[in-house]
C-alpha cells in the first residue's frame, strides 16, 4: 500500500517475442490504463523471457512487494509456455488434474470438429492452493494466487482473452467497486510543450500539493494530464475546467476526443458546411473528417489537387500564378481555398499546399514549408509554416493545423 493509501501494482508481461520486438506489448499498456482508472498505482512494469528461472524470480519478488500483480503470457499448451510450472515451483505445490475441465476442453474442440491435441491436457491441471480464472474465449485458464492479502493474477497473452478475464473476474471481485475518476486529460494543439509549461507554471504551483500534472507531447499537440491526489475544496471537475479555460485557445477537447470529432460537433451545431482542397495532405483532412460518424451533415467533400494540372483544371488556378509564385505559395493556397468554396458552395473551406519531402525542397522553399488557407465569411486567412520535414509526420501536423485553423475561425 502506498503512503496515500492507494494500492500498488506491478505488471509483468512474459514472452520472448515481446523482447525480440516481433509482438508489441499492448497488454501492459491496456492494463496500466485500466488500473489507473481504478486508482491503483502501477509502480513497475517489466517484460521477461519465457524462462522458468527468470519467471520464478520475478514473480516471487513481486509477490513480496506489491498488493496486486498482473502477469500475462506463457499459459499456452506448448513447451515454450512455462508460467504455470513457474507458479507451481514458487508455491512448492502439486497440481491436480481437473477431469471436468478436461471434458469441457474436449467438447470445445469437438464443437469445432477438431480433435484435441495431447498438449492441451496440461491446460486442465490446477495448482493446489490457487484459484482458477475462467476464460470464456480460449482454452488457457488463468491462475489466481492470494498470499498474505496480496493477489497475483496470471492471464494468457492473447489480448482479447486477457481483457475478457480481467473485466469479468478481476474487476468484479478484486477492484474497488466505485470507479473513481481522478484524472482529466486536456488535449491541446498549436503550442509546444515548453511554452505550455511556461503558461501553466504559476497555476501548477498553486495546485501541486493536491494535484499532479504531466505533459504528454505528440507531433500533433500536447496532452495535459491532471490527476487529483488528495481531497480538495475545488474538485477535479472545477480545477480541470479552470485549466481548460486558461489554455484557451490551444485546448480543444477532453480525454479521447479528437480534433476532428470536436470540430465536427461544432460545425454541426453551427450548421456550417466545409470543403477541402488538399495538395500535400493528399486527402488526409477529408479522411479524418469522414472518420467521424455523421460527417455527411457538415462535410461536403473536396479535391485532392496534387498535380499542377488538377490545380489548373479543377481549381481554376492560373498557370501564370503557378509559374510566378510556385505551387507551394501563399497565393496558390488562397485561390485553392476560394475555388473549392465556390465549387462546393460550402460555408467554409480549407486548403493545403506544401513540401512534405524528402525531395522537392530548395533554399528558398525548404522541405517542410507549407501554406494553409481557410476561407469563411468573405475572408481568407493564409498562414505559412515550416513543419517537421519527414513526409508522414509533416502530413499529420499539416492536417492537424488545418483543422485547428478551421476550429479557431468558426469560434472567433
Ligand atoms: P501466450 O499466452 O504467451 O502463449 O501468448 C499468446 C499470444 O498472445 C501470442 O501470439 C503472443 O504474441 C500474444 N501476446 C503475448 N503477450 C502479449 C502482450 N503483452 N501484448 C500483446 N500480445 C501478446
Ligand atoms: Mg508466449
Amino acid at each position: 500500500m502506498g503512503r496515500d493509501g492507494l494500492k500498488e501494482a506491478c505488471i509483468i508481461t512474459i514472452g520472448d517475442e515481446l523482447l525480440q520486438g516481433y509482438t508489441v506489448d499492448t497488454n501492459s499498456a491496456w492494463l496500466g490504463k485500466k488500473l489507473n482508472n481504478y486508482n491503483i498505482r502501477v509502480q513497475r512494469k517489466i517484460t521477461i523471457a519465457d524462462e522458468l528461472d527468470i519467471i520464478q524470480y520475478e514473480l516471487s519478488k513481486a509477490l513480496d512487494m506489491y498488493d496486486l500483480i498482473f502477469v500475462t503470457g506463457g499459459l499456452g499448451p506448448t513447451l515454450d509456455d512455462v508460467t504455470q510450472s513457474a507458479i507451481k515451483n514458487i508455491l512448492d505445490a502439486v497440481s491436480e488434474f481437473d477431469e471436468n475441465y478436461y471434458t469441457e476442453l474436449k467438447q470445445k474442440f469437438a464443437a469445432k470438429k477438431m480433435e484435441m491435441p495431447p498438449n492441451n491436457r496440461s491446460q486442465a491441471m490446477v495448482i493446489n492452493g490457487t484459484k482458477v480464472i475462467p476464460n470464456s474465449l480460449g482454452t488457457a485458464r488463468g491462475i489466481h494466487i492470494e498470499k498474505e492479502g496480496r493477489h497475483l493474477f496470471s492471464l494468457p497473452g492473447v489480448p482479447t482473452e486477457m481483457k475478457g478475464m480481467f473485466n469479468k473476474y478481476i474487476v468484479k471481485n478484486y477492484l474497488p467497486s466505485v470507479k473513481k475518476e481522478s484524472i482529466a486529460l486536456i488535449r491541446t494543439t498549436g503550442i509546444i510543450e515548453s511554452n505550455l509549461a511556461e503558461i501553466l507554471k504559476a497555476k501548477i504551483d498553486e495546485y501541486s500539493d493536491r494535484y499532479s500534472f504531466s505533459f504528454l507531447p505528440k507531433f500533433t499537440g500536447v496532452d495535459f494530464k491532471i490527476r487529483q491526489d488528495a481531497p480538495c475544496e475545488l474538485g477535479l471537475d472545477s480545477v480541470s475546467k479552470y485549466f481548460f479555460e486558461w489554455l484557451s485557445p490551444y485546448a480543444y477537447g477532453w480525454g479521447n476526443e479528437t480534433l476532428e470529432s470536436v470540430l465536427a460537433t461544432q460545425l454541426a451545431q453551427k450548421g456550417l458546411t466545409l470543403s477541402v482542397a488538399e495538395s500535400c495532405t493528399g486527402g488526409l483532412i477529408g479522411k479524418r473528417l469522414t472518420d467521424v460518424e455523421g460527417s455527411s451533415s457538415f462535410f461536403l467533400g473536396g479535391i485532392i489537387a496534387y498535380s499542377n494540372d488538377i490545380k489548373i483544371n479543377q481549381l481554376s488556378i492560373s498557370s501564370d500564378l503557378l509559374m510566378k509564385d510556385g505551387a507551394v505559395s501563399h497565393s496558390v493556397a488562397k485561390v485553392m481555398a476560394e475555388s473549392i468554396q465556390t465549387i462546393s458552395k460550402s460555408d467554409i473551406s480549407v486548403a493545403t499546399t506544401g513540401i512534405s519531402g524528402p525531395a522537392g525542397g530548395s533554399d528558398k522553399k525548404p522541405v517542410g514549408l507549407v501554406y494553409i488557407a481557410v476561407s469563411y465569411n468573405g475572408n481568407v486567412w493564409v498562414k505559412e509554416f515550416n513543419f517537421f520535414p519527414k513526409r508522414l509526420i509533416h502530413r499529420e501536423i499539416t492536417s492537424q493545423t488545418a483543422l485547428n485553423m478551421v476550429r479557431k475561425v468558426i469560434n472567433e
